[in-house]
């Protein structure tokens, strides 16, 4: 079974309007938030066309990777999601 096909059958509830995560307003990004366009596995995270990094946590497997890579700069505000909401796993 491909990796792909084991998070399809995931679930993700969304909280609209409350998002999770947050990325502090920059002008350009650090070096950690682009690295995050590349490594956040569920591809949460994006460049905008003014080159700035903006995430949508919809399908956030809650994974800590942008949390630790920002654990320092504070760039990302990262809290889990409100009982109820966010990922419901279907393996492991
Ligand atoms: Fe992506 Fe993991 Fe951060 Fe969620 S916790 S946005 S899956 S890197």
């Amino acid at each position: 079974v491909k990796v792909e096909e084991k998070l399809y059958v995931n679930r993700y509830l969304v909280d609209a309007g409350r998002p999770h995560i947050k990325v502090r307003p920059h002008e350009t990004p650090s070096a950690a938030l682009v690295a995050l366009t590349h490594v956040c596995p569920a591809g949460c995270y994006t460049t905008n066309d003014r080159g700035q990094v903006e995430v949508a946590p919809d399908g956030c497997m809650e994974c800590g990777t942008c949390r630790v890579l920002t654990a320092d700069s504070g760039e990302v505000e990262w809290n889990y999601p409100r009982g109820g909401y966010g990922v419901l796993f279907k393996f492991g």
